[in-house]
């Protein structure tokens, strides 16, 4: 692992819209991060040889907690690091009950945050909507535009859908008069099943990247908004890089912890207990990322697939997410679903 450790913290399965692709089992029990685990998680962060800690507080919908809780989560954790540790805090939020005080909070501790939006109006909504069918589009605009006037600013992340091409370009546009400093994107994903599908075909993801990049181009002045994603996916398909909204060079620095301290090597691996590598309740983090669990995801997700040897990009793109490997076929010997060498 390198001096930086990303650290997504899933704070429960609360939420307050109930989108039809939701993989955090918010229609299920109630489940939230007590203090204790967060007390347990900042003892056990301190004692890694780690100088930059990422903490991404995820969903269910994290402000549901309250800004009490943000508060002390804060406090906890400042006072538990070492002093030649950093903490950078990121909130992936909804957006539904953001407002300026959140804002303000968020400022104060110099957190990053990003919202949620899939595409414009109707777009939004039919993905996007509360337990009764409410659309969020309008919550989220008034949020983007108050996160967006803040020192900090705001992202927003979209996920993609088969029919997301049709309106890549009013999503970015939305975004440039909405100030967002960087649009994130990754496709539809079945998650929590034994097996993965994928629910955004390549090529229609393929049109939605061509879209974005095609009306990109066409802008003046087009560096306002950042696209990370795009470079990663800018081309899907064979011999071309087949990546994820995290950088793929830094998929071995990411952890998810969930409410109950289970430990998983990605957020998206959440809910398969045969990707759970530890408990901090009962194993220390620095036990569990030199464990033979960890050890061994470690070594198997590191392999590239024989069919990927050949390809010219191997080396950059190592055959893909491993979770987009092992999660559709079950094993770290196919490339990654979203290259057309897995098809
Ligand atoms: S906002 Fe996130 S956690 Fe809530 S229902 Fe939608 S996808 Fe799930
Ligand atoms: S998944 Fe394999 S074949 Fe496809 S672009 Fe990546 S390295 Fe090449
Ligand atoms: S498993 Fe995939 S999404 Fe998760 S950190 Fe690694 S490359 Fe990124």
């Amino acid at each position: 692992m390198s001096e930086q450790i990303q650290l997504l913290i899933k704070s429960g399965t609360v939420c307050n819209l109930a989108c039809v692709y939701c993989g955090d089992e918010v229609s299920g029990p109630i489940n939230r991060m007590q203090l204790s685990t967060l007390i347990e998680l900042a003892g056990q962060l301190a004692s890694l040889s780690k100088s930059s800690i990422v903490v991404a507080w995820h969903g269910g919908e994290p402000l549901t907690a309250g800004q009490s809780f943000f508060i002390r989560a804060t406090e906890i954790l400042q006072s538990h690091l070492k002093p030649n540790q950093k903490v950078l805090t990121c909130v992936h939020t909804n957006g539904l009950l953001l407002n300026e005080s959140w804002m303000a909070l968020f400022e104060s501790i110099q957190a990053a945050v990003s919202i949620s939006l899939d595409g414009p109006g109707e777009f939004n909504d039919r993905y996007r909507r509360s337990k009764d069918g409410n659309g969020s589009f309008k919550k989220t605009m008034a949020a983007l535009h108050i996160a967006a006037e803040s020192d900090i600013g705001v992202s927003v992340s979209a996920t993609v859908h088969d029919d997301s091409w049709r309106i890549a370009s009013d999503l970015l546009d939305i975004c440039r008069s909405q100030k967002v400093n960087q649009l994130h994107f990754e496709p539809r994903l079945h998650r929590g099943s034994l097996r993965m599908v994928r629910s955004v075909s390549v090529e229609a993801f393929y049109q939605f990247v061509r879209a974005l990049d095609v009306t990109r181009s066409g802008v003046k002045n087009n560096t306002d908004i950042e696209l990370p994603t795009l470079g990663d996916w800018s081309s899907p398909g064979e011999g071309q890089p087949a990546s994820c909204m995290f950088c793929r060079e830094l998929c071995f620095s990411n952890l998810a912890i969930d409410w109950l301290g289970d430990v998983y090597p990605c957020d998206l691996f959440h809910g398969n207990a045969s990707m759970c590598i530890g408990n901090i309740h009962t194993k220390s983090l620095s036990k569990i990322l030199t464990g033979d669990m960890y050890r061994l995801y470690k070594l198997s997700a590191s392999v590239i697939p024989s069919i990927c040897r050949s390809c010219p990009w191997a080396e950059i793109c190592c055959g893909g997410c491993p979770y987009h490997r092992y999660m559709a076929f079950g094993t770290f010997e196919r490339p990654s679903l979203y290259c057309s060498r897995a098809l």
